[in-house]
Order: structure tokens, then C-alpha cells, then sequence
């Protein structure tokens, strides 16, 4: 170690932007500061994690390093397990503060923060964490969380911070990032959209100025909600823009229009949206409260329902797996979803809603496996949100009610015209088109009375208020009206288009 003075380490991980940006800020007052982002082999080692992902998360880091440079700030790129790389770094530079943003994450990254604080604390090195979302850690009760979450959304944003002073001797300049073929990765077929902060404010301004018009309408069907969502997602999963700044910038827009002379109905479209944003939170706090539910179902009165779930003896069915995971379940709607989000990364809401509900009532399977499929196929994935709609989607949270979707009645509301099934699956109506690999209405007959068998019992029903009381919402409909006890004006002018660079 070759100096004393206070020296600030940010470490970043799915917060990889400028602006409203806590610990960079912080970092900014500092005497000294560095940023660090590290390639963790548990990341690139896990069943969730797909090139596609590491190649986005690299491009984002990319244009990071370049935005920092230009303000004094060198972003290292370490590959290695935690703390060892703090440990490491600390031979060369004696920082004596350790900034990170909370993270909600997979089982392997609590451990890891455990092992971070055991050496911080070890080291005597100043750990702090901010919120990144409107997640609160260590809550005690899910009452009153809506206000609370309105008020961290409301609270003033952080902007870019000006300039950083790196210690002496340190190279500003991006260094080369290791490429995929390095790290032992196989390109992904199709290149992921552009990452990055300005790709983010981008896809934000041109929502918000009218693309999502008709959101509401277009959030259903896979031919619309392509450009019709905000596709957003993979941008609030690697924090290349926040959620604060995502919704301060929607209820600023929200507000003009909404006046008679404004445009009422592209306001109620962007309003189904902005209820859209808590509910990001809402699921993400489930994990944060509940980090097994990654594993195992809520209500373990149903355990035991399917092979799989650790409690029944059977094994997954292999065959029906991977059939589903291939897309060649011979139902074309499911397998036309299926090979569009194999391809493409993304899928919208109803459709994936509709693939865990294959998966789980047609063909039995326990939601594990079929979660992790969908996990490294999704650009987007956030383990909060996943894990949580994973087991809604498959009836195992006790309190939802069961939603079983019929694969034709999908392709008939969502893909009137064929143009979809045609796209995804060519063969569709040759002889090389599987036929349906179950009999619908049996497999779900069968499930659906057994898991309604499950759910009366006097027990279930106890345990179902119980996990109500702790991850319900309070307000049974979900999208928003909650507001603050007192709500702050937006300011008059959107800033989605604002110039940071
Ligand atoms: C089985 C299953 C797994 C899912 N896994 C993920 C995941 O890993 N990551 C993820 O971001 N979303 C997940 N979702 C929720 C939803 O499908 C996506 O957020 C949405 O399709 C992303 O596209 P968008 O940004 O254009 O959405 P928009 O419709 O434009 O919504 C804006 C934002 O609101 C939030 N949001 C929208 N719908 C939901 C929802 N139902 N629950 C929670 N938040 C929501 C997301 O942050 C989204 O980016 C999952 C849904 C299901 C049914």
C-alpha cells in the first residue's frame, strides 16, 4: 500500500450509468477515487447466465469507462472472485472507502456481500450501500410500502458528477475489455440491442414522446408489444438508467398531458406504464425479504405437487423439458413465443406468462428448471421479478389467483393473422411440425384438481394469509395510484432528452 489518504473504491455492478448514481457521487468529494466493476466467475459460471448478457453488460461497461475517463474517474475491469480482488487491489492502492449500490441478487451474490462485509470489516474498510430502486432493505412489514416506495421516486435525482481526482499514477484511459472468445464465451447469434446510458435516455425519450402511444393496447400480443412496451427492461436490469429517473421523467410528461387541450389518452397509456414501474419493485421486494423463493415454493403447501421440487421423488421429465425449451411442444403458439425469445432475448409479459403456464400446468413440470431456461434466454433477467413470477405463473405462491392459459385461445387474441407462427416457425403445417406432445384438457384437468385439493386445506389457507401479510400488496390491483403523503410538483419539463453528454 503506497498512501493513507482517503481513498474511495465505488464499486459497480448493475448500476452502470452517471446519473443519478449515489455512490459515484459521493466518491466525487473524495481526496482520491477509483471505480471497479469485477467478472465474477460465480456470474459466468451459473445456470442463468448467457453470452447475450455478458456481451450487453460489456458494452455498457465500455461506454462507462469512456464517460468516467473524461471526468478523471479510471474504471477497472477485474475477473475474479470477491474479496479477493478487493484484496488484491488494495496492494496497489489504499483505498479506505468501499461505495456499492444494495443489489437484490441470485443466492450466490447475499454470499458473496456477506464475505465483502466479513473483509471490510477486517480490513477496516468503510462499506456503504445505497438503494438503487424503491426496494428497502430489512423491512419489517409490507404496510405502508407503496408511500414509501412514492417517496424514494420523488426524492430529488442525483445528476452526473462533474469531474473525480484519481490517485496519482493511475491510467485514466479505458483499458481493452476481454471479448467473449477470452473468456471462453460463444458469440450470441444475434447481437443484444445497444447498452448504455444514452441507449437508455434514447429508448426512454422516444416512449415517452409518443411510441407509447396505444401502449395498452399493444402490451399483449408478441406482433406489438416489440415496439409497443417500452423495452426498458434490460436497462433498469443493468442500471444504465434508474428507476427514479425513469419515473420522474414519465410523470413529467404525464403531467401537460393529461390537461383537456394535452393528449388525455397517450397520458392513460403512459400511466398504465408508470404503474408498471412499481410493480419492478413490488416483485423485487419478495426476494429481498424472502431470498429462498428462488428455490423453493412459497406456499409449501403445495410441495410435492410436481417432480422437481426437491420434496417430490420423481424426477423432471427430461424429454418435456427440453422440448419445451426448444420450442417443439407441437402447440405453435408456445413454440413460436419460445423460438422468438431463444432468438431475440425479449418477450412480452402475456407471452412469457403463457410459457411458465405451459410448462407448469400442460406439462407438470416444477418451476425451477424451466425458470432457468427462461433466465439465460432473457436479456432482462432479474431475479426479483423472475423467481416471484415464476412461481405466480405456476401457482405456487398461495395467493394468487391460478391463471392457466390456453396456447389456441393465445394465438386467436394475440396472432389473428398467423403473421407471428409464420415468422418463428416455418414448418409449421409440414410434416416436420411435432404433434402436441401432451392431451390439453387431461394434463390440465389433473393438476388443476389437484392443486385446488392442495389449496383448501385448512393449513394451506393459514399458510396463504401468513404470506399475504408478508409479500401481499396492500392494494390487491397492483398498478399505480399510489402517491406520497405529499406529493412534489414534477418539474415542468421532461428531462428524458436532457443533455448529459
Ligand atoms: C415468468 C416471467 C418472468 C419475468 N422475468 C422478468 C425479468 O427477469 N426481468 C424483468 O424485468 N421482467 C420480467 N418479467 C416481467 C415482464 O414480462 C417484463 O418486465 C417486460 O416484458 C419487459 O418489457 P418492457 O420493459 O418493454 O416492459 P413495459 O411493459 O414497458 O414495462 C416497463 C417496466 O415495468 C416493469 N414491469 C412490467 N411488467 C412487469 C411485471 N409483470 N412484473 C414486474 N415488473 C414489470 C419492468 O421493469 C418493465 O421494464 C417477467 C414476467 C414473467 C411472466
Amino acid at each position: 500500500m503506497t498512501s493513507t489518504a482517503p481513498t474511495a473504491l465505488v464499486w459497480l455492478k448493475r448500476d452502470l450509468r452517471l446519473r443519478d448514481h449515489a455512490p459515484l457521487t459521493e466518491a466525487a468529494h473524495f481526496e482520491r477515487a477509483l471505480a471497479l466493476v469485477v467478472l465474477e466467475p460465480q456470474w459466468l459460471a451459473s445456470p442463468e447466465c448467457h453470452p447475450r448478457q455478458v456481451a450487453y453488460w460489456l458494452d455498457a461497461v465500455h461506454q462507462l469507462q469512456v464517460d468516467l475517463a473524461a471526468r478523471g474517474l479510471p474504471l477497472l475491469l477485474r475477473v475474479g472472485a470477491l474479496p479477493q480482488v478487493l484484496q488484491d487491489l488494495r496492494r496497489e492502492v489504499a483505498f479506505t472507502h468501499l461505495f456499492s449500490h444494495e443489489e437484490t441478487g441470485p443466492g450466490w451474490s447475499w454470499t458473496r456481500d456477506r464475505a465483502v462485509a466479513a473483509w471490510c470489516r477486517a480490513e477496516g474498510v468503510a462499506w456503504t450501500e445505497w438503494p438503487q430502486t424503491g426496494v428497502l432493505r430489512r423491512l419489517r412489514s409490507r404496510d405502508g410500502w407503496a408511500s414509501r416506495w412514492a417517496a424514494r421516486m420523488y426524492a430529488p435525482r442525483l445528476p452526473a458528477p462533474r469531474g473525480f481526482a484519481a490517485p496519482p499514477g493511475w491510467a485514466i484511459q479505458p483499458q481493452p475489455l476481454p471479448t467473449l472468445r477470452e473468456l471462453g464465451l460463444a458469440e450470441p447469434v444475434q447481437a443484444p440491442p445497444p447498452a448504455g446510458e444514452r441507449a437508455a435516455w434514447a429508448t426512454l425519450g422516444d416512449f415517452l414522446a409518443g411510441r407509447g402511444r396505444g401502449y395498452r393496447r399493444a402490451l399483449s400480443s408478441p406482433l406489438t408489444a416489440q415496439t409497443g412496451c417500452s423495452r426498458l427492461s434490460e436497462h433498469l436490469t443493468f442500471g444504465t438508467i434508474s428507476m427514479r429517473c425513469v419515473h420522474q421523467a414519465t410523470e413529467a410528461r404525464i403531467h401537460p398531458l393529461s390537461h383537456p387541450d394535452g393528449d388525455p389518452a397517450l397520458a392513460r397509456d403512459l400511466r398504465a406504464f408508470a404503474g408498471r414501474l412499481r410493480w419492478h419493485c413490488h416483485f423485487m421486494q419478495k426476494l429481498e425479504d424472502q431470498p429462498d423463493l428462488e428455490f423453493r415454493n412459497l406456499a409449501r403447501s403445495v410441495d410435492g405437487l410436481r417432480p422437481g421440487d426437491g420434496v417430490h421423488p420423481g424426477e423432471v421429465d427430461r424429454e418435456r423439458l427440453a422440448a419445451w425449451c426448444e420450442g417443439r411442444t407441437g402447440f405453435p403458439m408456445v413454440d413460436a413465443c419460445m423460438r422468438q425469445l431463444n432468438a431475440t432475448g425479449w418477450l412480452n409479459f402475456r407471452m412469457r406468462a403463457m410459457l411458465v403456464s405451459f410448462a407448469a400446468y400442460h406439462l407438470g413440470l416444477h418451476w425451477r428448471e424451466p425458470g432457468l431456461h427462461l433466465a439465460r434466454q432473457f436479456l432482462d433477467f432479474e431475479p426479483g421479478i423472475h423467481w416471484s413470477q415464476m412461481q405466480m405463473q405456476s401457482g405456487c405462491t398461495g395467493i394468487n389467483t391460478l391463471r392457466i392459459y390456453s396456447p389456441a385461445k393465445q394465438a386467436r387474441d394475440q396472432d389473428p393473422t398467423g403473421d407471428h407462427l409464420r415468422r418463428w416457425l416455418p414448418e409449421f403445417g409440414t410434416p416436420a411440425y411435432p404433434a402436441p406432445i401432451v392431451d390439453e384438457r387431461e394434463a390440465v384437468a389433473e393438476i388443476k384438481a389437484r392443486l385446488h385439493q392442495l389449496r383448501q386445506t385448512a393449513p394451506a389457507r393459514a399458510e396463504a394469509d401468513a404470506l399475504q401479510q408478508r409479500h401481499g400488496s396492500r392494494r390487491s390491483g397492483l398498478p399505480s395510484t399510489a402517491k406520497p403523503a405529499r406529493r412534489p410538483r414534477p418539474p415542468a419539463v421532461p428531462d428524458s432528452q436532457g443533455s448529459l453528454f
